[in-house]
Parts: C-alpha cells; sequence; structure tokens
C-alpha cells in the first residue's frame, strides 16, 4: 500500500522549507511529505493525487496566500479528500488569523489550527501533526484488524455496523461484496453474497447478518483488552442506562467513589457527543475535541476505575417494588441496584435530507446554534422550525449573522412560539420570516453553500444562498420504556427534585418521610441526568455535571 500524503501549503518559501524539513524529518519513513507554494498548486496536486488513488492524511494551509485564502482552500480540499485532517497553519504572535480560524471552526471549514514550526525540533507543532496522525490512522490504517465486514457498501446496515464499531472504538475493514477482497473473503468462510453482511472477528468466528450485540461479544470473548460487557454479575450498587456524557461520567465518578457500578447502553458509548465531529466548548480542549475521542477517552477512564459495561442492549422496562431496583434488558437478561441514574438522552428529530446529512458539522448544525454564533459574523444564515428553541436560536444568531431566516413549516409562529418572542423576532431587523417552508435540498463544495426552499403554498422552489442551517425541530427523550410512576412532563422528560412538589408537596405515592433530593424522580432512589431530565440544559459539560452530580446523591440515598 503506498504511503499515505502529508500536503502543506504557504506561499512563504521560508516558512515552507521549516514546515517541510520538520514533516520529512519526522515522518518521511511511513508518510509521503508535498509542499506546494501556492493554493492553485496545491489543489493540482491533490486532484493528482486522487487520480492516482493515494490517500491523503493531513493537509496544512497558511491563511494569508495570494488568490485564495488558506481558509478557501481547506474547504475545497474536504471536497476532494473528505477525511483528511485540515488545519490552518499560523505564526505565533500574530492576532490576523485569529478572526478567520474562529469562523472556519464554526462553520466546519477546518479541524484544527497549527502554530508553524520555528527552530528544529517543533515540538508545538509536531504534538498537533501526531495528534491528526493518530486519529486518522485510528479510522483509517488501523495497526491491525479485529473484525473485517463484507457488504453492501450502499446499505443502511453497513453503514451503520462500521459507525458503530468506528465509535466503540474496534479496528475493523470493510470490502464491498463485489470487490476483489470481499469476494475472497466470502470463499474463505465458505459463505455467499445472498447471505450479507458477513462479519469475521479476529478470523477465529463467522458471523452471517448478526446484530451489534453478537459482534461486540464476540470482540470481547476473543479480545484480552474486549469492552468488558460480558459477565455474570447481576447485582450492582448503581445501575446507570445511557452511556452518553451524562452515563459516562456517573460511572467514573461512582465507581472511583467504591460503587459496584453497571452501565447499560442500547448502542455504545459516546451518545449523542460521540456523533459530533467537534465538540469545541468542552472546558479544557482549547481545540476542540472529537465527540468520539472524548467519550474513548470517557469510556477508557470509567473501564479503568471498574465500571461494567453491557453494550447493544437496551432496557425494556424498569421495577421498583419490591427492592432492589431491576432493570430488564433487551438480551432478557437483567441487572439489579441499590439506586439507578437514567441518563438515556434525547433524539433530535432529523430534517431526512440525505444531501444536507452529508454536511452536518460543515454548515448544518443540530441544536448548538449559541456554540456556533459568534462564527456567524457576517453570514447568511437560516433557522428551521417554528418552536421557541428555533425563535430563541434565531434571536442569538442575529446578534453576529448578517441575516437570519427563519423557515417555518406551519402558517404562523403563534401555533408552536410564545407571544414575547414572536415579539422579540419581529423587532429584529436582520431576521426575516418565511411560513409554509420546507428545506427540500442544499449543497456546497465541501460545506454548505446553497439551500433549496419549498413553498408548500405556491408549490415552487428556490434556490438560496446559505452559510449555515441550523436544525431545531424538536426532540425525543428516551423514556417511553419506564413505568409511569416515574413522572414526566407532557413531551416525556423526566420531572425531578422540587420540581415535583406540589404547594411544597412531595408527588402522590412517594413513600419516604423526606422529598425528593435534587436529580431524584419520584420514585426514591432512581435519579435522571443529562439532556433527559426536565428542565436540563442540553450541553456536554451540563451532561457531565448533573452526572458527577447525581452520585453525590446517589451515596446520600444509599446513605
Ligand atoms: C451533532 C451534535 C453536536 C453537538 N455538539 C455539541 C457541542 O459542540 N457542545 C455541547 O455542549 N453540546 C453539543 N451537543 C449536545 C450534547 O451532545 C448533548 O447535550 C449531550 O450529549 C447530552 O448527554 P446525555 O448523556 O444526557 O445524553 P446522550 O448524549 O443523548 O446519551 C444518551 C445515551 O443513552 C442511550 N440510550 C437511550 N435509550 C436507551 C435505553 N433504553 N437503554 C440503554 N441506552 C439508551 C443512547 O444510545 C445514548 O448513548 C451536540 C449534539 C449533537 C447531536
Amino acid at each position: 500500500m503506498p504511503e499515505p500524503v502529508l500536503l502543506a501549503v504557504d506561499d512563504d518559501l521560508d516558512a515552507l522549507g521549516r514546515i517541510e524539513h520538520e514533516l520529512r524529518q519526522r515522518y518521511g519513513g511511513y508518510y509521503r511529505v508535498a509542499c506546494e507554494d501556492s493554493p492553485e498548486a496545491g489543489l493540482r496536486t491533490l486532484q493528482d493525487l486522487m487520480a492516482a488513488d493515494q490517500e491523503v492524511a493531513v493537509v496544512l494551509a497558511d491563511q494569508w496566500m495570494p488568490g485564495m485564502t488558506g481558509v478557501e482552500f481547506l474547504t475545497r480540499a474536504r471536497h476532494l479528500y473528505p477525511d483528511a485532517k485540515r488545519a490552518l497553519l499560523f505564526e505565533r504572535g500574530n492576532r490576523t488569523t485569529r478572526e478567520p480560524i474562529l469562523q472556519a471552526m464554526a462553520l466546519g471549514q477546518i479541524d484544527s489550527y497549527v502554530p508553524k514550526p520555528e527552530r528544529p525540533p517543533d515540538e508545538g507543532f509536531h504534538s498537533e501533526i501526531a495528534h491528526f496522525l493518530e486519529e486518522w490512522t485510528r479510522d483509517y490504517r488501523p495497526a491491525s484488524v479485529a473484525v473485517c465486514i463484507v457488504g453492501d457498501p450502499w446499505s443502511a446496515r453497513s453503514y451503520e455496523l462500521r459507525d458503530v464499531l468506528s465509535r466503540s472504538g474496534i479496528p475493523h475493514a470493510f470490502s464491498a461484496a463485489d470487490s476483489k477482497e470481499g469476494r475472497e473473503l466470502l470463499a474463505r468462510v465458505d459463505k455467499t453474497s445472498a447471505q450479507l453482511p458477513v462479519v469475521t472477528v479476529f478470523d477465529r468466528l463467522v458471523l452471517v447478518d448478526p446484530d451489534n450485540a453478537e459482534i461486540i461479544d464476540a470482540f470481547e470473548m476473543i479480545s484480552p483488552f474486549g469492552l468488558n460487557t460480558l459477565s455474570d454479575v447481576r447485582d450492582f450498587d448503581l445501575v446507570i442506562i445511557g452511556a452518553g456524557p451524562a452515563g459516562l461520567a456517573a460511572a467514573v465518578y461512582g465507581a472511583s467513589e467504591g460503587l459496584r457500578t453497571v452501565v447499560v447502553e442500547r448502542e455504545t458509548f459516546g451518545g449523542q457527543a460521540g456523533t459530533s465531529s467537534l465538540i469545541r466548548n468542552y472546558l479544557g480542549f482549547s481545540r476542540g475535541i472529537s465527540g468520539s475521542e472524548l467519550a474513548w477517552q470517557a469510556y477508557q477512564q470509567a473501564w479503568l476505575f471498574g465500571a461494567s459495561f453491557r453494550l447493544a442492549r437496551h432496557t425494556t422496562a424498569l421495577r421498583h417494588r419490591p427492592e432492589p431496583l431491576v432493570v430488564s434488558l433487551s438480551d432478557g437478561t437483567e441487572v439489579a441496584g441499590r439506586a439507578v441514574i437514567v441518563a438515556t438522552g434525547a433524539s433530535y428529530r432529523r430534517l431526512g435530507v440525505p444531501s444536507l446529512e452529508a454536511l452536518q458539522g460543515a454548515g448544518v448544525f443540530y441544536g448548538a446554534a449559541v456554540v456556533q454564533a459568534q462564527g456567524m459574523m457576517g453570514q447568511e444564515v437560516y433557522v428551521v422550525g417554528g418552536g421557541n428553541s428555533a425563535g430563541q436560536a434565531a434571536r442569538h444568531l442575529s446578534k453576529h449573522a448578517r441575516r437570519v431566516t427563519l423557515l417555518v413549516l406551519g402558517k404562523s409562529l403563534a401555533a408552536h412560539m410564545s407571544q414575547y418572542l414572536i415579539e422579540e423576532i419581529e423587532a429584529t431587523e436582520n431576521i426575516r420570516v418565511r411560513l409554509n417552508t420546507r428545506v427540500i435540498d442544499g449543497g456546497g463544495q465541501g460545506r454548505l453553500e446553497h439551500l433549496v426552499l419549498k413553498d408548500r403554498a405556491s408549490g415552487l422552489t428556490e434556490t438560496v444562498p446559505a452559510a449555515a442551517l441550523f436544525v431545531l425541530i424538536g426532540a425525543r427523550p428516551h423514556t417511553e420504556w419506564l413505568p409511569e410512576e416515574v413522572t414526566r412532563d407532557e413531551r416525556g422528560y423526566i420531572i425531578t427534585g422540587s420540581d415535583l412538589l406540589r404547594d411544597g408537596m412531595p408527588p402522590e405515592g412517594w413513600p419516604l418521610e423526606r422529598p425528593p433530593m435534587l436529580l431524584e424522580t419520584s420514585v426514591p432512589g432512581v435519579f435522571a441526568a443529562g439532556d433527559v431530565r426536565c428542565g436540563s440544559v442540553k450541553r456536554v459539560a451540563s451532561a457531565v455535571g448533573e452526572g458527577a452530580i447525581a452520585i453525590q446523591m446517589v451515596h446520600e440515598h444509599l446513605n
């Protein structure tokens, strides 16, 4: 296999010479280093590499180059090589790159920014490059392959399998059934393309059309560093349901503070955060951190403190009488605990437009309007949704964007938005509202550049320029499996603590002298943390905070 390419582009020849020297000295044995002195030459090189079927791992570019800025160049590079890590080069002490970095990170045009190397060896430069290469090789050139999949590259199940394995940190390879490798593997394990997907685990076990739990369990059985999911132990101090940021934080604190802890998760660790390409506002990560990296680190941390995991199984019921609390799992097993933390999160409703799904993080965002707002300076921004969250997002974005257009499917805002917000929107000069409008398509070169809107009344479609689209069309909490004694609001979010009190009195059926504690539900010993909780702030840091606080409450309950 030819070496993957590291490409750097800078019109400052001294700087380019230093970058080339550092890259060749440190990585030349395993990677091909290409350096160009103009963005045009850089794009030609990328096109040639594509034509030669060569992999590109990292693309670096200076911002201030004649003819095209570094951000424009890196945006085009994403179009050619969507999987390559893209970073803007900056000179230490030069503040002119700050604004472009802020905006490009918000719009998903770059992954990060890297200081240009000074005196060799420049370890500050290398720590960034090494980090990119670590992430890239984990996804595209794993040192060893534990799981091989042969499938139809276009089927939803193939995509889901690869996604779950990537997020679980299981090194895997995928071959199309009609490729040479795919045909060879099928013949070797004596299977046909009528039985797809076929999965081999460590070349020892062959599974035909397995579910996620079968693959994860097989990996666990064979690998000495498995996912710690198989165990006969049934009784725990604490059962945590959901391994998103809230559940993982609870697992880290619970297990490290001596509670025998198990985490039940229907997919794999990370939750919604695990699907985010870059979390930019989590404390301590100035360049942002990918959701999968954060999830992987948190999972390992919980694992090292001794938490057990039951991955790829969902909960189907919770029994709270008689004690202890018993949780039923989709594989037919049960786990029991003296306390339970429900951290099952919520799912954002999707637009269901494939061209826009492909641009998630590169101009298309679910929810995260506040985080991205500053990066929208001077941009044409769209918000989809007719409820209060969409209205608030539009108001917030209007402080930075040139213009915000609120796209509403219904005939009026009044149906789902508070009057005060409608008045604020009407009074804001750079917000306009388009009623009766559906987003039907969109696209751009490596980032969102246009949307196609359809007027439901006239049936007419219109293509409009757009730098960002924020989708806020509702979310659904994962609470349908809970018993009715766990009180929820009209949308299904779990009510906790003092919100359960009516005229200062605990809810009906509450059996204890004391009122429900902070984060405690209407069933004693059952707590809720993170997005699933009514009134929670939908952020990674707040979910983590609630997971940690819940452990304090669990100790108090158990004592
Ligand atoms: C694309 C995207 C980008 C985001 N970016 C940011 C950002 O940059 N900054 C920020 O602060 N926030 C961001 N958010 C919001 C943030 O990710 C969430 O607020 C956070 O993940 C909530 O954590 P949680 O643990 O409460 O729930 P979740 O992350 O939703 O995790 C819940 C977990 O429970 C599991 N589960 C559900 N039902 C069951 C069941 N019955 N049995 C077992 N398991 C179950 C789910 O599979 C999931 O893994 C983003 C969200 C999305 C979708």
